[in-house]
Order: structure tokens, then sequence, then C-alpha cells
């Protein structure tokens, strides 16, 4: 692929594009929200025969995507220029569009990954440069074509069909200002290094580990009935999905038979079907890495609560096993439909098990108490902490990660201004 005539013309895009008045580029955005809701259900086949999401989690996804396009098409406009009182004639913050931004994606939200990042960046006035996961090459044509029937100018957002490799070529161009790169650690490592070598601004929403934490006077049975969905959606294949259900002794056993039933309710069905709630994993390699994760944590003491069962290359019966402190497992990220349970003493050992790890997404904390529940956002080291509720992303609020799952913020008024360039000017 001759990637400098994509690079250019992005280029020649974005000096008229940064010129719009942020107004006008929100009509743009108006449009692109209709297209989304007009395809949804061609789009919704198009993740689901790619990644094998349940179609109705598909569709949910492309209406999630559809309505944080409207957030930000009626948005504040926060990139105004911004009066500091000094003792000059004139003293203001501007935020300028950077450039070219490539965005680096995962294949586990083939629309909602790339659109979060991607909306923002645009109304700032940059144009974006995709590189998908390579099973979802077809979502990423269909998001192109979608800004083309949004009346958007050519090459404010195009899909490279690119690999690995390409990423180099494409970071090393000085006229691509930033990279945003959602995926996994490894991979974040590898494009961050880069963007750095070539003194580029990067973004990462890497992988997590999230704690759901039940506490003995919380709700605790609709905690049973929301966790196994925290988990199970798109087959367990969410980076902010809760992976380790951390129970106090004194409710684990009113807790977990009710958790087991309602997880067990989860099994694997055909994706195209609409009361399907859990499908094939993504990638049969992807099933692999999770079975070799059973087994490792199994032979360093792990108990076996559900078995995870393996029922063709890439589908399981979903399972449950529960884990002390010390066993390495804790140190990695489960991503598909094998969830974790902990059991604590008291808050201060449930803290403990919570942030002993090295992710940091969301948590989750179930109590009636206010202290308690003050102690935990307190000292809970993650990017979102989420009361007496399931942790998900919300466009109205701000989405990042702490310490191994990344840096930078998505969603909400505050990423608009992730790649932008602040400029100070001031005079008489
Ligand atoms: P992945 O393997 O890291 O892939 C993500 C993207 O990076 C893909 O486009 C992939 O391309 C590319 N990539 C992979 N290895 C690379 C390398 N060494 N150099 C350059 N590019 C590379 O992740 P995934 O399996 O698609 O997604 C699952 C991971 O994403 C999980 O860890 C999950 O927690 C995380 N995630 C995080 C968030 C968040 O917001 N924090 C959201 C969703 C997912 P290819 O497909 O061509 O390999």
């Amino acid at each position: 692929m001759d990637l400098s005539k994509h690079i250019s013309s992005a280029h020649k895009t974005f000096s008229v594009w940064k010129k719009l008045p942020f107004r006008e580029r929100q009509k743009f955005l108006l449009k692109l929200a209709e297209v989304l809701e007009k395809n949804k259900g061609r789009y919704a086949a198009t993740i689901t025969s790619e990644m094998h999401k349940p179609i109705t989690q598909s569709i949910a996804e492309i209406e999630k995507s559809a309505g944080m396009i409207k957030f930000y098409a009626t948005a504040e406009n926060v990139l105004k220029p911004e009066k500091i009182k000094t003792e000059f004639t004139v003293s203001e913050v501007h935020y300028d569009a950077m450039g070219i931004i490539l965005g680096v994606m995962p294949w586990n939200f083939p629309f909602w990954q790339v659109l979060r990042f991607a909306i923002p960046a645009i109304l700032a006035g940059n144009v974006v440069l995709l590189k998908h996961a390579s099973i979802c090459f077809g979502s990423g044509d269909e998001i192109e074509n979608a800004f083309a029937e949004a009346g958007f100018p050519e090459s404010v957002f195009q899909n490279l069909r690119i690999g690995h490799d390409e990423i180099r070529e494409i970071l090393e161009n000085p006229l691509v200002r930033g990279v945003s790169l959602t995926g996994s650690e490894k991979a974040g490592g590898t494009v961050a290094a880069l963007a750095g070598k070539n003194i580029k601004k990067s973004v990462l929403e890497l992988g997590g580990s999230d704690a759901f934490i039940i506490l003995e006077d919380s709700a605790f049975e609709k905690a049973a009935k929301e966790g196994p969905w925290a988990k199970l959606q798109n087959t367990g294949q969410i980076c902010n999905a809760a992976k380790r259900f951390i129970v106090h002794e004194k409710v684990e056993k009113d807790f977990v038979p009710k958790f087991i039933e309602e997880y067990t309710s989860y099994q694997p069905a055909d994706p195209m079907k609409k009361d399907t709630k859990l499908s094939k994993m993504a990638r049969p390699d992807l099933a692999d890495d999770l079975e070799k994760q059973y087994k490792k944590a199994l032979k360093n003491g792990a108990e076996i609560i559900l078995p995870l069962e393996r029922i063709s290359e890439n589908e399981f019966r979903p399972g449950i096993i529960l884990v002390k402190e010390g066993n390495p497992v804790l140190q990695e990220e489960l991503f598909g439909p094998l969830a974790i349970l902990m059991v604590g003493k008291d808050d201060e050992d449930i803290l403990k098990l919570a942030n002993d790890i090295p992710f940091g997404l969301g948590n989750s904390v179930w109590t009636r108490d206010k202290k308690r529940a003050q102690y935990f956002i307190e000292n809970l080291e993650s990017g979102t902490v989420s009361i007496n509720k399931a942790t998900s992303s919300d466009t109205r609020l701000p989405f990042g990660g702490a310490k191994s799952s990344g840096y930078g913020v998505e969603l909400s008024l505050h990423a608009l201004k992730e790649f932008t360039q602040i400029k100070t000017v001031v005079g008489n």
C-alpha cells in the first residue's frame, strides 16, 4: 500500500477541516449518527460475522456509538480560546488541532472503540487514519463508508488495511502527530515506544482485571444478578469487564449460589439468534490462551467452582475459579468466559486484593454504607470506581486507565482536548 498517498491526502484535508468552525464540524457528526442508525442492522451483522458477538449486543454497540456521536454533535465548545487574567492586554489559551492522528484499534468493539477515539479527535479539527484489528477490516471499511455517506470531506477518516509493520512508517512521517491505541499491553508498549521515538503524543487504552467487590451489607442479590452480565457480555472479551469477584467472607455463602445460578444461564449459542447471550470467542488462538491460563491457575492452587469446558475450537461453557493471593494468574488478564472468585475477610483485606494487580481500569463496589464506599473510592487504584452498579463506559464521563491499563482520556468533554496543541497567546 502506498501510505504516503493516504497521508498526503489526509494532510490536504486537514488544512481545510481544521479551519471549519466547531459548530460546522458538529453538523457532519449529526449526519453520521443518522447514518449509523439507518444502517445499524447491516453494521451489526458485519460485527457479528467478523468477531462473533451475539447480534443483539452488536446492535447495542451501534446504538451506543450513535448516541456518543450525538453527544459530541451537540456538545459545548470547550475548545474556544480561554481568557486568563494577567497584566497583559491579551492572555489566552488556544486549543489547536494537531494534524493526522493514527488509531490502532482492537476487534472486541469494532465500531465503538474506533468511533470513541475518532469522533472527539475529528471534532477537535484533526483527521484520522485507522489500522483496525486484522479480523475487522470489513468493519473498518463500513466506518469509512459511513463517513462518506454522512458527507464528510474525503480523507477526514481513512481505513487502511495494513499490518503491524506499516505502523512504523506512519509514525515516522512528520505529518502524523499522534496515535491512540486500544488493545493489549504488548501492542500498546510497542506502538507507544515508536511514538516516543518520533516525539509523537500517544494515548493508550489497554487491558484490565477489574474487581467487582461485594460487601456483606450490600444488595448482594442484585449484585449476583448483574455480576455475570458484567463478566460475560461480549463473551467475556471486554477490557473493563468484572474479572475478579471479591466477596466479603460474611456474605460468601449467600452470594455465591445465586451468582452461579445466574452465571450458568449463559451458554454458548448461535450469535445470529436474538436470544443468544454468549457466543464463540473471536479467534481460536485466543481460546487456546484462555485454556492455558486456566490450567496454569489450577496448577498454582486455584479451585474449580464451575469448570471451563471447551466445546469447539473457540467455544466454552463458562467457568469460575476460586483463587487465592499469590496465584500468578492474578497478574494477567483473563479475556474470555472465565471468572475469578476471591474471598476477603475485611475492607482492608479486600482493598489489598483488589489493588494487587498490574492493571487499573474500572472497579465496582457494592455496599449500602456511604463511609465504606468512600474508603474504596479513595483507595482503589483505577480510572473508574462504580458504586452499586457494574462498570461500563458512559459517553458523558471520562474513561481511561491507571497503572498498566494505560494513560490518556477518552469520552466526555475531556477527550476533545487529548489531541490538541495548547497554544499560549500573550502580549499587548
Ligand atoms: P491486540 O492484539 O493488542 O490488538 C490491538 C490492535 O493492535 C490491533 O489493531 C492489532 O493488529 C495491533 N497490534 C497487535 N500487536 C501489535 C504489535 N506488536 N505492534 C503493533 N500493533 C499491534 O488486542 P486485541 O486482542 O485486539 O484486543 C484485546 C485487548 O484490548 C485486551 O487486552 C483488552 O483488555 C484491550 N482493550 C482495552 C480497552 C480499553 O479501553 N482500555 C478496550 C478494548 C480492549 P492485528 O489485529 O493486526 O494484530
